[in-house]
């Protein structure tokens, strides 16, 4: 039996963690659960799965009456609160913790659970665009396998552990094209949060979905497989693939292509991730090629959608960077949603903080976070400039 804590369990990862982990229970077992305030659901999920912990980030939850009711009927469960419940949760001593918290908010609880866990199941792809060369050495030193559970990722670490690595040439990450990728350039400027929060194809928390609409999604996972398999930038490659059949592709040496395929339902790379290197039979259906029809690919537009290749950039250029990107992205989305800007507005911002930025080569995860913060208050001067 695994032990598993879940932490951002009440999100959209979070659930399909707990679909997996409900549907295997004589392997996997949850130790704790972490939310920040979806105190409602996080109930419900206390009384099925009577965890050990249950982390609450929002503080301020501990006063309320809910919460109070929630400890006395669930005696078994130890509450902790705050950032650094979650912290504390994410390093106590399990088999597996699955990192799915959104956003930046994720970087600490990843960097705790190697403390604890013998396992990290990463979702939480801001830990490495923001200080992955400092967080993929630390799992080495602390012992700790890494196995993504992004999607793209998890196919490509699949077809990468049956090949030999001086025998690939590239990476092929294939993207959807989000919400918006047939929408008239000229047009963007008047989308709505409500168009851009329908994806084609998977269903996911609001953030990525965004992310996936101006194809900033798709650039975080470049910086996400640059660190995660160690291949150079200019190997890793993105192409449009609007059935998302193809979950991503390796090319070899001799030109010959392998492709991960598999359903649109983030259970199959969470089951990955917990089973790895064993396959196991699930109930959560199979691909219908006959149904399929055809698969298609297609070039991204650069114009269109510059985000791409200022992810390529901020890469390259390495040190701070991808964290200023990163977190100059995070609040100009959530500017989009509460509309205080336009769609179009979200990549001029993301842009104009990195060239307002220093570079800072070889940053320790100070100078991490410190960027980070610089980023979303220089990010916010420039949005409030647009209002
Ligand atoms: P959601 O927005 O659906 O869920 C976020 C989760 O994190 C919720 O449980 C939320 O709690 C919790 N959370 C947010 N902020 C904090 C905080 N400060 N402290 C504690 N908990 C917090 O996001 P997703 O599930 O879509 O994405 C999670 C991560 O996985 C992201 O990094 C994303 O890029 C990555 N990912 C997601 C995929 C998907 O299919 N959704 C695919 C690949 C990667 P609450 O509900 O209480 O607010
Ligand atoms: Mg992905």
């Amino acid at each position: 039996m695994q032990s598993i804590s879940i932490l951002g369990s009440t999100g959209s990862i979070g659930l399909s963690a707990v679909k997996v982990i409900k549907t295997f229970p004589d392997k996997f077992k949850i130790y704790g659960l972490a939310c920040n305030s979806n105190l409602s659901l996080l109930s419900k999920q206390i009384s099925e799965f009577k965890p050990a912990v249950a982390a609450i980030g929002d503080k301020s939850a501990a006063a309320t009456d809910f919460v109070k009711k929630l400890i006395k009927e669930n005696r078994e469960t130890e509450f902790l609160f705050g950032n650094e419940g979650i912290i504390e949760l994410a390093s106590r001593k399990t088999d597996m913790v699955i990192s799915s918290i959104s956003g930046s908010a994720g970087l600490r609880p990843s960097i705790a659970a190697l403390d604890g866990c013998k396992r990290l199941a990463l979702a939480n792809k801001e830990t490495l665009v923001m200080a992955g060369d400092i967080f993929t050495k630390l799992t080495i030193k602390k012992g700790v396998e890494l196995i993504p559970v992004d999607s793209e990722h998890s196919a490509v670490f699949s077809l990468l552990s049956n090949l030999k690595k001086e025998e690939v040439e590239q990476i092929i990450l294939t993207a959807s094209g989000g919400s918006l990728k047939d929408y008239p350039a000229e047009d963007l400027k008047d989308v709505t949060p409500e168009i851009a929060l329908k994806h084609p194809t998977w269903n996911m928390g609001s953030k990525i979905t965004i992310d996936s609409a101006t194809l900033m999604n798709k650039g975080l996972e470049v910086i996400e497989a640059h660190h995660l398999f160690n291949f150079s930038y200019d190997n890793i490659k993105a192409v449009i693939h609007p059935e998302s059949i193809i979950h991503s592709m390796v090319e070899t040496i001799d030109g010959a292509v392998y492709a991960h395929m598999g359903k649109t339902d983030m259970v199959f790379p969470i089951l990955n991730a917990l089973t790895y290197p064993a396959k196991i039979k699930n109930p959560f259906g199979r691909i219908d090629f006959t149904e399929i029809g055809s698969l298609n690919f297609r070039k991204y537009d650069s114009n269109k959608f510059p985000a791409l290749d200022l992810c390529y950039y901020a890469g390259r250029t390495g040190g701070n960077m991808p964290a200023v990107l990163n977190g100059a992205n995070e609040t100009a989305v959530y500017s989009f949603l509460e509309k205080k800007i336009r769609f179009t507005d979200i990549i001029d911002i993301v842009e104009k903080t990195i060239n307002s930025i220093d570079v800072i080569n070889n940053p320790d995860i100070k100078d991490i976070f410190e960027s980070d913060c610089e980023a979303k208050n220089i990010a916010l001067s420039f949005i409030k400039m647009k209002q």
